[in-house]
């Protein structure tokens, strides 16, 4: 046996270093201060037996041909082209933009101008920056840029992020596509899956090793403390040897010294209704007029046939707080904010053993299957250090 490893916090990132540790041999004491393992991708069941995310929709989508075979190793997964739709102007239309969408919107000559004008100039399928459109000399093309701009993004990321519309940044455009086609996938990654069982009994069979001890309802930062004279943790009170894999938020590993890291949150309320269906789409984005941002519909993601039952989720976007009760879920990206997590980084140096991993640890807007490439990396890493022979 080698030496015992700390792992904190069950999502993806703690998940997956707890196994490959376990793996190679180490003892792994593992927390997780919910009372459930799986971190945002928990999935449970509610009493009307439909199955859905605790803390918001979780699709898997990645390029990252390892991550998904990795992954297959603890669950079967079934094919999932996640379909979302906006409501803009009193209409339901495809987002991302696509054909069908201009079709919905604009009458039907100036629809054909305009998707005739968009396929002389882009190759057929491709995704267009919102920002491209914007500059384009064609004032047609530049004009729908405008519109999708005013309709689709605007608000919503102003409700999103908490602040004035015209402060956001123009570099966030970048990534607001317009599809070239009628393609209304809203990811367009070569992979797209979900877990057969959902995420939970993933999690459950990643985690199902002899050498993995899990405590739950437990805040390690109960057990664990830095100390700083030393460079080293304690684990209860006494010097601990072996790596400390640490996925929470670092300002609270240090007791928020330096300051609050700040995120973004959610309210995330969950509805029954005795009704087949309530939408037409796994998510409706609502923009515009409401103060919820979108309504997820369970059953079209996990395809239960529940007759006569279906839950949904509106999501409000809130300020986050240290020590409430909502979650630090979105890092707020900035100058200011990645400078303060760099000061952070600079007190982690002067302890060897430990790791960081992960959106809380790394302060990243990380999607799940960059979490678990970069969790497969970090345990690489303590794997191959000599220090832990
Ligand atoms: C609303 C929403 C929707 C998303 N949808 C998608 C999607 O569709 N597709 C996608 O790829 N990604 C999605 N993501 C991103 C995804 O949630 C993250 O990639 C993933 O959660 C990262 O895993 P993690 O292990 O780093 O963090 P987490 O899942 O947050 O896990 C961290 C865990 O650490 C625990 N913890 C923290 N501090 C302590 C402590 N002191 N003691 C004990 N335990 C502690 C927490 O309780 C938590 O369980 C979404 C994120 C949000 C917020």
């Amino acid at each position: 046996m080698k030496k015992h490893a700390l792992v904190v916090g069950l999502g993806f990132a703690g998940a997956v270093l707890a196994r490959s540790l376990a793996d190679a041999g180490f003892s792994v004491t593992a927390f997780d201060k919910r009372p459930s393992i799986a971190g945002n991708m928990y999935e449970y069941e509610r009493s009307n037996g439909v199955r859905v995310h605790m803390y918001g929709p979780h699709i898997f989508h990645t390029d990252l041909k390892h991550v998904y075979a990795y992954l297959s190793t603890f669950s079967s997964f079934y094919p999932y082209s996640h379909r979302v739709l906006g409501m803009i102007d009193g209409v339901l239309v495809p987002i991302p933009y696509n054909f069908t969408s201009i079709e919905k919107h604009f009458s039907s000559a100036r629809a054909k101008s305009i998707i005739a004008k968009l396929t002389s100039h882009y190759p057929l399928n491709s995704r267009v920056p919102v920002s491209d459109l914007l500059r384009h000399p064609d004032p047609e093309i530049a004009g729908l840029g405008q519109f999708v701009f005013e309709k689709v993004f605007k608000n919503y990321t102003a409700k999103q992020w908490g602040v004035p519309a015209d402060s956001l940044d123009p570099a966030v455009l970048r990534r607001v596509p317009v599809v070239i086609g009628d393609d209304d996938r809203y990811f367009s990654d070569s992979i797209q899956m979900m877990p057969l069982m959902g995420y939970t009994e993933l999690f459950e069979n990643i985690l199902k090793h002899p050498n993995i001890s899990i405590q739950l309802n437990s805040n390690a930062l109960q057990r664990i403390h830095p100390h700083s004279v030393s460079g080293k943790f304690l684990l209860d009170g006494v010097p601990f040897e072996g790596p400390i894999c640490y996925t929470g938020s670092v300002d609270e590993l240090f007791d928020y010294v330096l300051g609050a890291l700040p995120y973004r949150s959610l309210e995330l309320c969950m509805e029954d209704h005795a009704i087949d269906l309530f939408q037409s789409a796994s998510v409706v984005n609502y923009p515009n007029d409401e103060s919820f941002t979108r309504i997820t519909e369970f059953k079209h993601m996990t395809l239960q046939d529940v007759p006569g039952a279906t839950t949904i989720m509106k999501e409000y976007p809130m300020a986050y707080h240290p020590g409430g009760r909502l979650c630090p879920f979105y890092p707020i990206q900035s100058d200011e904010n990645q400078n303060l997590y760099r000061d952070y980084l600079e007190i982690c140096g002067k302890f060897e053993d430990l790791f960081l991993c992960g959106r809380l640890a790394e302060y990243k807007y990380y999607n799940m299957d960059a979490v678990v490439d970069q969790a497969l990396s970090v345990a690489a890493q303590i794997r191959e250090s000599q220090r832990y022979e």
